[in-house]
């Protein structure tokens, strides 16, 4: 049939890029399609300085919709219809595609030139167009608000119509900025901030800790779970599990409350720098958000981070917990994320803990254990999980 659509034209986002990096976006982007595409054989790209287009070749349309949804870089897609550069053929497409809208709808014709070549300016395209339409069929033109804006792109051989632009999530293609280790708990916030880094260009690989017996397997899975979900945006994800029982009933007999959670979490800090440093992440992320709790007071991060050198990115850091639940069952995670398992901040969690916590305090309280030694240890005994967006393929190592 005529009117199926055989091509998708892909818009990229964050256009201030330039020359290289402009490149690398480019090859990075349409990587990243071929990878979520990877199921839909007869696909093939092609893509040019500020287009990827991809022939259908008779693939159905809703699964490419959705997948397209949920990849970085794009601004916004389209399903078209291409054809021969000539006037004439261009003209009875468009007819051909109107069909499919009552004869109420109005329509505005916007053309542009890729290939200067072509004898019209966009403006005659235009005119010449709108005037075939307005001689076969009822639909008139409304330049301000059309129902059915028809955009078509000229090239050389082959031009391009489209009705519809869908939106894309923007961003950076997932991967194009570097890796980040992000602190992953099973919580709601986390997750939002894995989502938030990889639209960043950010490749995200992740670092829980856990507490046997204190945790269950069931809160260890629920983490593998929630990364699995985010990682349809990246392909995969590397999920460092330390083993943090040691080290926290020792925070605890040191600190006790409230100072315990504070120490606790330059434990976790420090573990996840020196992990970062071996996979060469150049970032630490986060789910924290000012004010939320104890914790995440500004003294408390103050407190928390004064101890590694590594910057923190916090992605969630000025958002109100409604804005993170809402992204959170946007991409998700929510359901999972509010499973009763309980994990290791949930089980030690003092009753009091200090709002406003002392450096000083705190470097006095970590004197009365080696913690260093038990870092290290913790490290090496760390066990290594692979998540990914195909069904099969979760392992640990
Ligand atoms: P979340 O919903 O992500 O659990 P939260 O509001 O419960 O966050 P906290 O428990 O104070 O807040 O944790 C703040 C951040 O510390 C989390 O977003 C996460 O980045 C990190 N974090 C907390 N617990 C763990 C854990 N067991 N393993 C790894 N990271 C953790
Ligand atoms: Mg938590």
């Amino acid at each position: 049939m005529a009117r199926e659509f055989d091509t998708v034209l892909v818009r990229f986002g964050e256009l201030s890029t330039k020359g290289k990096n402009r490149k690398d976006f480019i090859k990075k982007l349409e990587l990243n399609l071929k990878r979520i595409l990877r199921d839909h054989k007869e696909l093939s790209f092609r893509r040019t300085h500020d287009r990827i287009y991809i022939e259908l070749n008779g693939t159905d349309i809703v699964p490419i919709k959705e997948k397209l949804q949920k990849v970085f870089g794009i601004s916004s897609f389209s399903f078209t219809k291409k054809v021969e550069t000539d006037i004439e053929t261009i003209g009875q497409m468009c007819l051909e595609l109107l069909e499919d809208y009552p004869k109420e709808a109005t329509f505005k014709i916007i053309s542009r030139r890729h290939d200067k070549s072509f004898p019209m300016h966009s403006d005659e395209i235009n005119r010449t167009i709108a005037g075939q339409i307005l001689k076969n069929t009822e639909h008139k033109v409304d330049v301000h608000h059309p129902d059915v804006p028809i955009q078509i792109e000229v090239h050389q051989h082959e031009t391009y119509i489209t009705l519809e632009k869908i939106p894309g999530i923007g961003g950076y293609p997932t991967g194009i900025n570097g890796k980040v280790l992000l602190l992953l708990s099973g919580g709601i916030d986390s997750p939002v901030a894995a989502y938030e880094l990889m639209k960043r260009g950010l490749e995200v690989e992740a670092i829980h800790y856990a507490s046997p017996p204190y945790t269950s397997d069931q809160a260890k899975q629920k983490v593998l779970d929630l990364a699995k979900i985010v990682s349809i945006y990246q392909g995969s994800m590397k999920i460092h599990i330390i083993p943090f029982t040691d080290l926290q009933l020792e925070i605890y007999k040191a600190a006790k409350d409230p100072y315990a959670i504070t120490i606790m979490r330059r434990m976790m800090y420090r573990i996840a720098e020196k992990v970062a440093n071996k996979v060469r992440a150049l970032a630490i992320g986060t789910g924290e958000s000012v004010g939320q709790v104890a914790s995440q007071t500004l003294e408390s991060i103050a407190c928390i981070n004064a101890v590694i050198q590594m910057p923190v990115l916090r992605p969630l850091v000025c958002m109100d917990k409604v804005e993170i639940i809402d992204l959170s069952k946007q991409i998700g995670t929510y359901e999972t994320s509010i499973l009763p398992y309980a994990d290791c901040c949930t089980i030690f969690d003092p009753k009091n803990p200090v709002t406003k916590p002392s450096i000083k305090k705190a470097e006095t309280l970590e004197t009365l254990f080696d913690y260093e030694t038990m870092i290290d240890e913790a490290i090496e005994q760390e066990t290594i999980a692979f998540v990914s967006d195909e069904e099969e393929v979760d392992t640990f190592l």
